[in-house]
């Protein structure tokens, strides 16, 4: 890849001086690396692994403002936001950091916005089992800045549910609370 980057910065235009920016094709490589090292994390696996057995049947669990940053497979430019997750428990329920880990997970790959966020709420529907999941993702993205600079405050939301949570008017109902309390409370318990 480092080959390839010095052959990118050759490309861009006579004056770059490439000889002062020996180390840039290192650097990039290594970022590019570590944006897409989500490949070689099985997210499925680190779900199943990580299931803790649910006492409290059917209470909502919101893990809210979880940061991510992912590559845009159209443009291979950045684009990072907030994620939002609701699952209305029942065996399963899962820590905090796992949830966080499988997000990076899908995050750090060539994604489009709208894939990544049923990748992740169909892992979580998957394995927890939940009588429903939701995932709400809100993104800037690199690609649409850099090229609309009027566009420099629009951002890009996607909403997903299955199950329970599947109509999105109720998801958005429940991430209207999440900013209330985050990893693990109860919302509605019934
Ligand atoms: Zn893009």
């Amino acid at each position: 890849m480092k080959t390839q980057f010095q052959q990118i910065l050759d490309q861009i235009h006579p004056e770059v001086d490439i000889k002062k920016l020996e180390k840039t094709a290192t650097r990039a490589q290594n970022a590019y690396r570590k944006v897409t090292n989500g490949y070689s994390i099985d997210a499925e696996s680190l779900c199943k692994k990580s299931l803790i057995e649910n006492n409290e049947r059917k209470s909502i669990v919101i893990a809210s403002n979880i940061f991510f940053i992912s590559m845009c497979e159209h443009h291979l430019m950045p684009f990072f936001g907030t994620c939002h997750i609701a699952y209305e428990a029942n065996k399963y329920i899962i820590g905090l950091s796992k949830i966080t880990a499988i997000v990076e997970a899908y995050a750090h790959r060539l994604q489009l916005q709208e894939k990544l966020t049923q990748e992740i709420a169909a892992c979580l529907f998957n394995h927890l089992q939940p009588f429903g999941v939701g995932v709400y993702m809100q993104a800037d993205h690199c690609c649409l800045k850099l090229t609309h600079t009027e566009a420099h405050s629009t951002q890009l939301t996607t909403l997903f549910g299955l199950g329970s949570l599947q109509k999105s008017h109720e998801l958005s109902l429940i991430l209207q609370n999440k900013d209330i309390k985050h990893e693990h409370t109860n919302l509605v318990t019934q």
